[in-house]
């Protein structure tokens, strides 16, 4: 792509850092050739992390990131919102007007926009978890659609439908840049992260974007939350939630104890003792 100055991966081909692979002649619908350059390079190996920045796909944000510390960072629909908005209602006069072809296109360029965005937040994302020497914890996105439930009405508001964006291409490009910087990613499983309390590991109760705590009285943003617990997940919770139905049933579960949550252990930690 020609932007007026040299691309990272021919930079680092001219200083040796990297490998040049195939090229590849493409030519676009529009008639616009572009060369593509394929690299290999090394990347720094990535180092266990003292801490973990948590970053969540939120309910009313479009990610939220947080810091061991707590220390928040938000991404908000915002310009995006407004841009499928206005597309919606355009894409209602072509339908009328039965402009097929243009539908398509339009889709192609929200598509383009949504990638945009991916890779302005991928980085911010990358920077923020570099600037508090923390690795990544990202959570599974698998089944995301299925467990995070949208009411009708958002849904049919084409600004509130939060269904769109590709969380997996995200996810995809927080992966690389950060494999670039040598900067860890994991993931956590993301049932009950937005449930659960980030000081007690309690169930607590999410009222639109608020967060309380009925145990420790801990109170909010519902999104931040749930960074927190993707964040600070340590493990263990996995196979409890898997077998949830299981662990309920049984009574062999310590009195104090909270089902079902990612932070289960420190609640049940015998060294710390019950909160
Ligand atoms: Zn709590």
């Amino acid at each position: 792509m020609c932007t007026g100055r040299t691309p990272r991966a021919l930079d680092a081909i001219l200083d040796g850092a990297a490998m040049k692979g195939g090229l590849t002649l493409w030519r676009s619908r529009r008639g616009i050739w572009y060369a593509l350059l394929s690299a290999t390079m090394d990347v720094p190996v990535a180092e266990a992390s003292g801490g973990w920045v948590g970053v969540d796909r939120g309910q009313n944000h479009l990610a939220v990131a947080s810091t061991p510390t707590g220390r928040p960072r938000f991404w908000t629909f915002g310009v995006v919102r407004q841009a499928r908005r206005h597309d919606a209602a355009k894409r209602r006069r072509l339908q009328k007007a039965g402009k097929r072809k243009t539908i398509t296109r339009l889709g192609h360029k929200e598509a383009r926009l949504v990638r945009h965005v991916n890779h302005v937040i991928s980085k911010q994302v990358v920077r923020f978890a570099v600037d508090h020497g923390c690795g990544i914890r990202l959570e599974e996105l698998r089944g995301i659609r299925q467990t995070a439930r949208q009411r009708a009405d958002t849904k049919r508001q084409a600004d509130q439908n939060r269904d769109y964006w590709s969380y997996v291409d995200l996810e995809t490009k927080i992966v690389y840049k950060a494999a670039l910087v040598g900067v860890p990613v994991e993931k956590a499983p993301a049932a009950y992260t937005s449930k659960s309390c980030c000081r007690c590991g309690a169930i607590g109760q999410r009222e639109r974007h608020r967060f309380r705590c009925p145990r420790c009285g801990y109170r909010g943003h519902a999104d931040h939350n749930a960074s927190r617990n993707v964040g600070r997940w340590i493990g263990v919770a996995c196979p409890v939630v898997r077998e949830r139905g299981a662990s309920v049933m049984g009574a062999s579960v310590p009195p104090g104890a909270v089902y079902d949550s990612p932070q289960a252990p420190y609640a049940t930690d015998p060294v710390r003792g019950t909160a």
